[in-house]
């Protein structure tokens, strides 16, 4: 990014000021910027050591931080003692804690379940999608199922799988706040209901899915532009049998959500699937359910009961159901398993994402797009977050009023 000297700085007066921080995709910089936010935009940066605002300026101190794009969680059950699909009222206690993880946006998830209650999820999540003072942003629901290929349930349960029903997703629109349609394309009449969701706005994900590779691009040609965690739920590869992984490594296009906790992928896998397709190819997610931020014991995600021990969340036979990873926790781990930069590591967690959704105001830190902001020391522990140019987490106290 070119910083944007044309800002008048001096008598000038923002919203907010974030002072002497470094960018992101500017790591052989050694000058620290302020980024001007006016109205919960992203007015400019200044380069160098202005390191003052004006009068009337509220102002959070970055210095000896990274300063990057808010993170998007594509992929998020619940959190904190909340389940999104059983439990769909409590958003918001959910949204409350994010910041702390770095999220600024994400998508609440709803698993396989009986038709009311996935109309109920949808209606409920919907109606709460305005962010709130102190909140993550809800950016649409992302519905994991129904219309998932029983070989390939994970921890989905069967009895709720069901063929895709033009009918069923009849509401699913970006309209009506559905983001994401997770469904396996190999399935009869998802080729169909793909062009259907395209055409109300919604995004389509592979998932939980045994498409050959001949499967897999027909429903790319229908419209399909992402896969739902890379590895878990879909075919094997090998190397005369490339299943579903295979295709989806060797793909262009495709944006493909991973979940980066060292269980649910192990580390080289990671480190193959970054090599394949790098930042722009994709999307870091966590995939947590109840549990996170909720410590070890017995906990629901739809009408399943989960167990979580120091082996992950599984089902009473084992397996693995989503996960208690932090968003900052994955790039950490992304760092450490694949070596890639941090500016990589943000890109997958925020840009790529963005992109996916349509959301080119989100992701990046351009001038008129949304100040939404993390603030990451050099572990890349979260420090600071902001939302809309509202400073919502703060435990180091680095903000300070407009005088
Ligand atoms: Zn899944």
């Amino acid at each position: 990014m070119s910083t944007t000297p044309s800002v008048a700085t001096g008598s000038t007066s923002f919203d907010l000021t974030v002072i002497g921080g470094r960018l992101i995709d500017d790591p052989q910089s050694d000058q620290d910027i302020d980024l001007d936010i006016i109205g919960g935009r992203i007015a400019g940066t200044v380069t160098g050591r202005r390191h003052t605002a004006g009068t009337g300026t509220a102002v959070l101190d970055a210095s000896d931080c990274i300063i990057a794009p808010g993170w998007i969680d594509l992929q998020l059950n619940g959190g904190w003692g909340v389940d999104f699909t059983s439990q769909p009222q409590r958003i918001r206690e959910v949204a409350r804690r994010l910041p702390a993880t770095g999220v600024t946006s994400f998508l609440p998830t709803v698993i396989s379940s009986s038709p009311a209650t996935t109309a109920r999820a949808v209606t409920t999540l919907s109606a709460a999608s305005t962010r709130h003072h102190g909140e993550a942003r809800s950016l649409g629901i992302h519905l994991e199922g129904p219309f998932l290929n029983p070989l390939r349930k994970g921890a989905h349960p069967p009895h709720h799988l069901r063929l895709p029903s033009i009918e069923e997703a009849a509401q699913w629109s970006a309209a009506a706040g559905v983001a994401m349609v997770t469904l396996a394309p190999e399935l009869a009449g998802a080729l169909e209901l793909i062009d259907v969701l395209r055409a109300n706005g919604v995004v389509v994900s592979a998932g939980h899915t045994a498409a050959n590779a001949e499967e897999l691009r027909l429903g790319i040609d229908a419209g399909i532009t992402a896969a739902t965690h890379l590895y878990n739920a879909m075919g094997p590869f090998g190397g005369r049998e490339p299943g579903t992984v295979g295709p989806l490594l060797a793909d262009r296009t495709v944006v493909t959500g991973l979940i980066v906790d060292g269980l649910h992928v192990d580390p080289i896998m990671v480190d193959v699937a970054w090599r394949a397709r790098g930042p722009r190819g994709i999307a870091l997610v966590t995939d947590a359910i109840t549990a996170l931020g909720a410590g070890y014991g017995a906990f629901g995600i739809g009408d399943t009961e989960i167990i979580v021990d120091e082996t992950g969340a599984r089902t009473a036979t084992g397996i693995l159901a989503g996960s208690v990873l932090r968003m900052d926790e994955a790039v950490r781990n992304l760092i450490a398993f694949t070596g890639c930069s941090s500016a990589d590591a943000l890109v997958a967690a925020s840009t790529t994402p963005a992109i996916l959704l349509g959301r080119s105001d989100l992701g990046n830190l351009l001038v008129g797009s949304i100040a939404d902001l993390v603030l990451l020391d050099g572990a890349h522990d979260v420090v600071s977050t902001v939302i809309d140019g509202e400073v919502v987490y703060d435990p180091q106290q680095r903000f300070s009023p407009a005088r």
